[in-house]
């Protein structure tokens, strides 16, 4: 079965420990949604489980089908099935989308076979189109070079074309929480919508807890203070729009 499991995770960042003892399994077919207050480690698990070289992990144990990631390179989880979403994705000057997109695909097909020649343009070409159309996108969006000028919006509907591409079998999308991104979130939501289904999984991390109005997780988890605290269905989440996170506060002290 295909499921990333996070055990006692501990990262530091810059000599300060961020996460605190992360526990946490992500099945695929299961979208979760990771919420809780700015500050409390969010966006440090996601670049801790894609190996970003900043975030040491000093105690615990992440899995992904039974093997150990956190010793590979981020590529190397990536070609195993794993996608993190970046939260400020590159412009690449001259790259046109579908050129960036048919890269990504070679390489993942070389990393599971040195022989493999690459995709046959015909079937790169028709299976973008299928997928362009599953987001509803514009089919010139293919043709533009990759984030040059592109609008917030716009790079999330890149970001989410290159994750309907690669076809992940985990997704970890770590949404910013400074201003403007409820549309953006709204565009991730509306992919990881269309793309779900037994054969996908997410993490879906956000500061909104109007995440409900956008997509159904079936597992809510809150973090504070580099840990999860609470983990229930949507109706944690309803309860975090209906409440914030000061009862959490509360319950669990300033600085657990
Ligand atoms: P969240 O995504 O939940 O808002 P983050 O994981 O971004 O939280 O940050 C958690 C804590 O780690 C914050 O106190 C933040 O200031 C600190 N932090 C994150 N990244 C860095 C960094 N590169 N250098 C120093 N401190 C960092
Ligand atoms: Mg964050």
């Amino acid at each position: 079965m295909s499921e990333l499991v996070i055990k006692n995770l501990h990262v530091h960042v810059e000599g300060t420990e961020i996460l605190k003892g992360v526990d946490l399994t992500v099945r695929k077919g299961e979208i979760h949604a990771i919420m809780g207050p700015n500050g409390t480690g969010k966006s440090t698990l996601a670049y801790a489980l894609m190996g970003h070289p900043n975030y040491e992990v000093t105690e615990g144990e992440a899995t992904f089908k039974g093997g150990r990631i956190l010793e590979l390179a981020p590529d190397e989880r990536s070609h195993l099935g794993l996608y993190l979403a970046f939260q400020y994705p590159v412009a690449i000057p001259g790259v046109t989308v579908a050129n960036f997109l048919r890269t990504a695909i070679n390489a993942h097909r070389k990393a599971a076979d040195p022989e493999d020649k690459g995709i046959p343009i015909p079937e790169f070409r028709k299976m973008l189109k299928e997928r362009m159309n599953l987001l509803k996108m514009d089919h010139s969006f293919a043709g533009r070079y990759l984030n040059e000028g592109f609008s917030g919006g716009e790079k999330k509907r890149a970001e989410v074309l290159q994750m309907a591409v690669l076809k992940p079998e985990i997704a970890i999308l770590d949404e910013t929480d400074s201003g403007l991104d409820i549309d953006a979130l709204r565009i991730v939501s509306e992919g990881v919508n269309a793309l779900r289904g037994g054969d996908f999984g997410a993490m879906v991390i956000t500061h909104y807890q109007r995440i409900l109005n956008y997509i159904q997780p079936d597992f809510v988890h809150v973090m504070l203070h580099g840990r999860v605290v609470e983990s229930g269905g949507p109706e944690l989440a309803l309860l975090l729009e209906e409440q914030g996170y000061d009862w959490l506060r509360e319950k669990y002290g300033e600085a657990a």
